[in-house]
């Protein structure tokens, strides 16, 4: 809707939401009680209070300043599910009383050819609104789900299942829809050899996700003590990927790797991996470039793709899609006060496999928790 002189002057004379969370100050202190506003809500606008939020390596990643650029201070937290406590005026497709979830965007231009085509995350014009380290359309900076609640957009909600465990469902948000969405855009399925790397929390869900396609798939992992748990989550095989000789096994054999791995490392052992016309596609985001030895690729008419997570409309297809299946995250639940610590353990690969934040431990009458 146009936003008029009046519309605005009514928007700030509304009241606004005083919000527990948990934020960085900077890149190099941790995570620590704080408390701030959320708008009130605009006509098309949802009021969630949020009930679980998922702990993403992005939320590292931009809580220490990784990728550059971050802002601060910074709630993070885009995994988040909740239940609708107030709609606006205009809004047509959520009610109060309804689960909802918010993923990693809450905003985009709406109008490129890239949000046309429901996929909002590649808007061009000039990107889409990140759910926290953004700036909303008013230069506001938008704060994450480590939080008690949130106010977003409804066409940037999402509709929730109340037959699959509600925390649970939150690394669906963002773990699930990275993986679900390359997994379906290179059509993955049956007949397809499938190599997932890293089996963390965006890795678990690759794997559920391209076994239950119906592809034949390899789990690579570093970490010895995950093995038996990448089978019991759909793996039919598993490789230790520093294991030359076991990695050597697979050679020209793939027809899709999925790579989640957070931290810089050799792709080079895995391009040769791929089969003809191959696709390695980068989903985890290293802070520091990788390096590609090109007759890996020119030497089986190879690609190496990325993919960013995913549309609103195919965010959707995918909960609808982990309903119909009953497939959801594995998770460790953590009080707030426990963020810190569950950070040193992701970084250790120490996650079995999505740490999820209870919000009621926000909720204590007390920020300081
Ligand atoms: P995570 O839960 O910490 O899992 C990462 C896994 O990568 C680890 O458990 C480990 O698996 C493996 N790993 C870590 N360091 C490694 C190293 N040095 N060498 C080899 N393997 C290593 O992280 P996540 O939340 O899944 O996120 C993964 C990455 O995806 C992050 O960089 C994140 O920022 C990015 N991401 C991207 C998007 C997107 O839109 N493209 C969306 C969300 C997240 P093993 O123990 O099995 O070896
Ligand atoms: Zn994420
Ligand atoms: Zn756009």
């Amino acid at each position: 809707m146009p936003r008029t002189a009046e519309y605005e002057a009514k928007q700030t004379k509304a009241a606004v939401t005083k919000t527990a969370a948990y934020a960085a100050l900077s890149a190099k202190t941790p995570i620590e009680p704080f408390q701030f506003e959320r708008r009130a809500p605009r006509p098309n606008d949802v009021a969630i209070e949020i009930l679980f939020c998922g702990v993403c390596h992005s939320d590292i990643h931009q809580a220490r300043d990784e990728w550059g650029g971050s802002i601060f201070p910074m709630v993070p937290g885009h995994e988040i599910v909740g239940r609708v406590t107030a709609v606006g005026s205009s809004v047509s497709k959520f009610e109060v009383g309804e689960l909802a979830g918010v993923g990693c965007m809450v905003d985009s231009c709406r109008v490129c050819e890239n949000c046309k085509e429901g996929e909002e995350q590649y808007c061009n014009n000039p990107g889409c609104t990140l759910t926290y380290n953004g700036r909303d359309k008013n230069g506001e900076v938008t704060q994450g789900g480590y939080s008690t609640g949130i106010v977003v957009d409804e066409n940037y909600v999402l509709h929730l299942s109340d037959k699959l465990d509600l925390a649970a469902t939150a690394p669906l948000l963002c773990a699930g829809i990275t993986t679900y969405s390359p997994l379906r855009h290179w059509n993955v399925g049956k007949g397809s050899k499938v190599g997932v790397m890293g089996l963390g929390g965006l890795g678990h869900m690759g794997l559920k996700f391209a076994h239950a396609f119906g592809a034949h798939v390899v789990q690579f992992t570093t970490s010895q003590n995950k093995v038996a748990d990448a089978k019991k989550l759909g793996a039919d095989d598993v490789v230790i990927s520093t294991d030359a000789t076991q990695m050597a096994a697979h050679a020209g054999t793939f027809d899709f790797i999925l790579d989640t791995i957070s931290a810089p490392h050799d792709i080079a052992s895995y391009l040769h991996l791929l089969k003809r016309d191959g696709v390695l596609c980068m989903v985890g985001a290293p802070d520091a470039p990788l390096s590609v030895p090109v007759f890996s690729l020119l030497g089986r008419r190879a690609s190496l793709a990325g993919s960013g997570i995913g549309g609103i409309r195919e965010t959707q297809e995918m909960l609808d899609f982990c309903a119909e299946h009953g497939i959801v995250s594995e998770i460790e639940m953590i009080p707030i006060q426990k963020i810190n610590e569950s950070y040193a353990r992701m970084l250790k690969n120490d996650v079995k496999y999505r740490f999820v934040i209870d919000t009621a431990s926000l909720k204590n009458g007390s920020v300081a928790g």
